[in-house]
Formats: C-alpha cells, sequence, structure tokens
C-alpha cells in the first residue's frame, strides 16, 4: 500500500467508500492513488496545474498500476473536471485563499454540479474557506486538526447545505456563551473553527499559543515605530492577543454547564 503522511491519512479517511473523488492540486496524486489501491475510490481524477508535479502524478500513477483507475490531468482547478464526474473534491496543501478562487470559479463554471462532498486542507486563512462555505450553500460536517513534523494542519468537511442543514449551520456559527470569555462571536467561530473550538483537542491549544507568540512578535516590532499608523495597528494587535489569551486561559473548560 502507497505510504501516506499522517495529514494525507487523515485527509484520505474523510473520503467516503465508494466516492468519484477529483484531487485537485494533486502533486505526485499519493491520495488519489491510495484510495484507488485500497479500493475507497471507484474512479478519480488527479488534477495538476504545473507541469514537476504533473509529471510526478503521472509516473507515481503508472508505477502503480492504476491508469484504469486514476486518470492524471493538467489544468487550473475544477477546469480538469467534467459536470458529474466526480461526486468529491478534494483540495490539500494550499492556501484558504485559493482554496476559495478554485471553488469560486468552479461554481461560476458548473463544476460544482454533482459535487456533495468537498475535504479540504487549507494550510492558512481557514476563517476564509469557512465564510466561503457558507455563503456558497455548503455545511461544514466536520473538521479535525493534528500536527505531523511541527506544523499544524486543518481538515474541512463540508456538503451541500439542505434546509435542516442550513438550520444547523446557523446554530453551528452562532453566538455562544463561553465561560470566562463572555461569548465566541460568528467571527470567533469562523476563525477558530465550530467543532474544533469544541473539541479539546490538544493541537487546537498549541495553534493559538503559537498563534499568540506570533502576534507578539508582530506587536513588538510594530512598537519600534513612531508613527501614528502603526501605534494604531499596534494597538488592534494587542486587543487580538488579550483575546487570544482570555481563550486559551478558558479552554477547553468555557462551555457553562447544562445544568
Ligand atoms: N495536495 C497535495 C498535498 O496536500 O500533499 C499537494 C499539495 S502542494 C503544496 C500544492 C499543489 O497544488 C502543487 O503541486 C501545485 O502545483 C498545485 N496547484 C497550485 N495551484 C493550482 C491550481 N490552481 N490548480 C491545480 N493545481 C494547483
Amino acid at each position: 500500500m502507497i505510504p501516506l503522511s499522517r495529514r494525507l491519512r487523515a485527509i484520505a479517511e474523510r473520503i467516503e467508500s465508494g466516492s468519484r473523488l477529483a484531487d485537485i492540486g494533486s502533486d505526485h496524486a499519493l491520495l488519489p492513488a491510495f484510495l484507488a489501491q485500497r479500493g475507497t475510490v471507484s474512479f478519480a481524477v488527479a488534477g495538476e496545474l504545473n507541469p514537476g508535479p504533473l509529471e510526478a502524478a503521472r509516473k507515481q500513477i503508472r508505477d502503480s498500476g492504476l491508469e484504469r483507475m486514476v486518470s492524471v490531468r493538467k489544468g487550473n482547478g475544477l477546469e480538469v473536471i467534467s459536470p458529474g464526474e466526480v461526486d468529491t473534491i478534494s483540495i490539500a496543501g494550499m492556501g484558504g485563499n485559493l482554496i476559495v478562487e478554485i471553488l469560486s470559479a468552479g461554481r461560476e463554471n458548473g463544476k460544482l454540479e454533482g459535487i456533495r462532498r468537498l475535504v479540504l486542507q487549507p494550510n492558512v486563512g481557514e476563517d476564509t474557506l469557512r465564510r466561503w462555505l457558507r455563503a456558497n450553500g455548503w455545511s461544514l460536517r466536520s473538521e479535525e486538526i493534528l500536527e505531523e513534523d511541527g506544523k499544524i494542519y486543518e481538515i474541512l468537511v463540508a456538503e451541500r447545505a439542505a434546509e435542516e442543514s442550513d438550520r444547523t449551520d446557523m446554530d453551528l456559527y452562532g453566538e455562544r456563551p463561553w465561560e470566562g470569555f463572555g461569548s465566541l462571536t460568528e467571527q470567533d467561530l469562523y476563525r477558530f473553527g465550530p467543532y474544533l473550538v469544541e473539541s479539546g483537542n490538544s493541537v487546537f491549544r498549541e495553534k493559538w499559543l503559537r498563534e499568540i507568540a506570533k502576534l507578539e512578535r508582530i506587536a513588538d516590532s510594530l512598537g519600534q515605530s513612531e508613527l501614528e499608523e502603526s501605534r494604531t495597528k499596534r494597538q488592534a494587535v494587542v486587543e487580538d492577543i488579550n483575546r487570544l489569551k482570555e481563550l486559551i486561559a478558558c479552554w477547553p473548560k468555557g462551555k457553562p454547564s447544562s445544568n
């Protein structure tokens, strides 16, 4: 079986058995190759924009003898698929903005028709992606956070929102009390992830401690400037740091007890 990193393995576990998958930005095509070899997918497209990774994907599929199950295609984002050809899309290892660009272009070109599940792993910009999903009729179904080789990754799974799940998403991002922190706002929930903030997973804490450290470095550097604009920016960063510190101080037990 093709060996996968912990991150790719976690993504693979989110692809449902019997799916027809398009893995966009597939690089070495490890994910579709693994899923085809394991029999999780009946058919997969490995999409790549760039010649180097495209060649690596072709070699992977050839060497694994999977040409009949995995079609390697060159193209930008979802242009490699025809409507109705696949039902699941994975996009991993890119920034949230780029994932949003790919999904938005796909939506405009009708490439998202017939897609029922998105499995996304943004390296940064998770909040932008959550907002896009909600605004474009996708219901966030699960989230996972994990660490590998010192890096922290989030995996988001979304499915087409039916009326029922639209209501669920209203609850998902609805302001909620968090003891010791006042309340988590809709904006907080886009940022932290509505499932992750509830999860109690220690990697979540580690992620936000690292973010605090990064923001402290930014505040220090802004503090060295005499400009009014830098002073204003620094104030906003310090407020953000304080809010994050407050959350971490009462996490994961910030939920008021249900009785
Ligand atoms: N998905 C793999 C993973 O998670 O291990 C590879 C991630 S790699 C960092 C990102 C890949 O996306 C690169 O191979 C790059 O060539 C490809 N890529 C970037 N923009 C793309 C686009 N608009 N359409 C298709 N592929 C793209």
